[in-house]
């Protein structure tokens, strides 16, 4: 595990939301973390099928532009009975000319379990993937995920994307209902995350 010695990390991302949350779970650590996004750099095609493969793809395209290591994620909702899909195709599930859809993207997704039959519970899991690039090639991948089933019909306006209709296991909310503080306590970026800090963030803060 190579660690981390900079003070500074470029993040590769566009997204304003993740620059101001990752920001903030780094501040502690002494990092600065910059945007892909404020840096001018456009985004690379996201090719591969697997988070890793994506998230590296992003963090290698960041750190080789900058010159500085660079933090990337994926992520998605897997449902087992969809032999794991949308997966890495989560948001583009969601896409229409008019932007993205997501009460669409969970109806399509419940019509298709519906057609197949699937048994309850519609088994499912958040994945989320992390991976710090550095210029010189190296890189470090971190994965987390949350295990959960399916429900039907959507509950909840807190959260995100899939949440409305996802139920962790051990509880009877959707992480859309959940208090967000209770959804980031036991989200696949919060395990990823935690994992990251742990790896070449160890030793510091
Ligand atoms: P990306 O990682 O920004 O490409 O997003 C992947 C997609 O997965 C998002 O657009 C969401 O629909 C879905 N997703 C990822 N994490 C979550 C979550 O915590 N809640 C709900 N949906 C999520």
């Amino acid at each position: 595990m190579r660690l981390f010695d900079g003070d500074k990390l470029v993040l590769a991302s566009h997204n304003a939301g993740k620059l101001r949350e990752i920001g903030a779970l780094l501040a502690p650590f002494g990092v600065e973390v910059i945007s892909a996004g404020d840096l001018g750099f456009d985004e690379p095609e996201e090719t591969e099928d697997t988070f890793a493969g994506n998230a590296r793809i992003k963090a290698h395209y960041a750190a080789q532009k900058s010159g500085l290591p660079a933090l990337s994620d994926d992520s998605g909702i897997m449902v087992d009975a969809l032999d794991g899909a949308p997966g890495v195709y989560t948001a583009d599930w969601a896409e229409t000319a008019n932007g993205r859809d997501f009460p669409m993207a969970m109806e399509k997704v419940w019509n298709l379990l519906d057609a197949k039959n699937a048994p309850s519970p519609r088994v499912a899991r958040f994945c989320c993937t992390f991976c710090l690039a550095w210029p010189d090639g190296h890189d470090e991948v971190f994965e987390g995920t949350v295990e959960g089933h399916l429900e039907w019909p959507m509950r909840g306006d807190l959260g995100f994307g899939f949440d409305p209709i996802f139920v962790p296991n051990g509880e009877t909310q959707t992480f859309a209902e959940m208090d967000p503080s209770k959804k980031h306590a036991m989200s696949h970026r919060s395990d990823a995350f935690s994992k990251f800090v742990k790896g070449p963030f160890s030793g510091r803060a």
